[in-house]
């Protein structure tokens, strides 16, 4: 089921937004401001993200060029009341993906978010590489420097979720969702937290470089940059 974030102020929309969304298959998540997204997305990785532009605090812009820093790929739809050519056009030179104004009809905005979807999952990287490790989705090898890694399904798994958001923190919630396909990751955190721990033994003992870091708060990251 393909998950929504909804950044926008106006209850009014972001209701009759989430009610319809619903009723055609997505899961939505609700933020009133662009901060409020931009912790959404830290905590809940959507599948397209839905946009307004007038936004109490940090203008809609502005959120996406910051977005856009860590999720290169993530669908992103401008939704505004801003009609204006230049807006349009800088809502779409900063990576929005689509634009619509508000009044909008409902079923196209449907329309345009699963195009956006669909494009989202052609597109999907096959190989990874980062700091000498490199993992192949197809053929599910993978190898740091010349050294080939064994995997298990699970944590095999959990590192393509940290390639798809290398640099960027993933949180447990999110690893349970997407590997365990489950909603709450309480019960699970041990169960994560071993697997992180027979995956770091796995690919970072050995070498120098520490890929998978630990994000106090967050969760995990794959980078090859130290944390200050
Ligand atoms: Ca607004």
């Amino acid at each position: 089921m393909p998950r929504i974030l909804i950044i926008e102020d106006e209850p009014k929309v972001a209701e009759s937004l989430q009610l319809g969304l619903r009723e055609v298959g997505f899961e939505v998540e609700w933020a009133t401001t662009g901060e409020e997204g931009l912790t959404c997305l830290l905590e809940n990785m959507p599948d397209a993200v839905v946009l307004d532009l007038n936004l109490p605090g940090r203008d809609g812009l502005d959120i996406l060029a910051t977005l856009r820093k860590h999720h290169e790929q993530l669908p992103v739809l401008i939704l505004s009341a801003r009609d204006a050519i230049d807006d349009r056009v800088s809502g779409l030179e900063r990576g929005a993906d689509d634009y619509m104004i508000k009044p909008f009809a409902f079923t196209e905005l449907v329309a345009r978010l699963k195009v956006m979807l669909r494009r989202e999952n052609q597109s999907s990287v096959l190989a990874f590489e980062l700091a000498g490790l490199s993992i192949d989705i197809v053929s599910r090898q993978v190898r740091r420097d010349s050294k080939s890694i064994n995997l298990t399904p699970r944590e095999f798994e959990i590192l393509e979720l940290f390639f798809r958001n290398i640099k960027h923190p993933v949180s447990r919630k999110t690893i349970a969702r997407d590997v365990w396909k489950v909603e709450r990751a309480t019960s699970l955190d041990n169960v994560i937290d071993v697997h992180i721990m027979r995956l770091r033994k796995k690919i970072d003992e050995e070498f120098d470089v520490k890929l998978i870091q630990t994000i106090r708060g967050l969760g995990f990251m794959l980078s090859d940059e130290e944390q200050g």
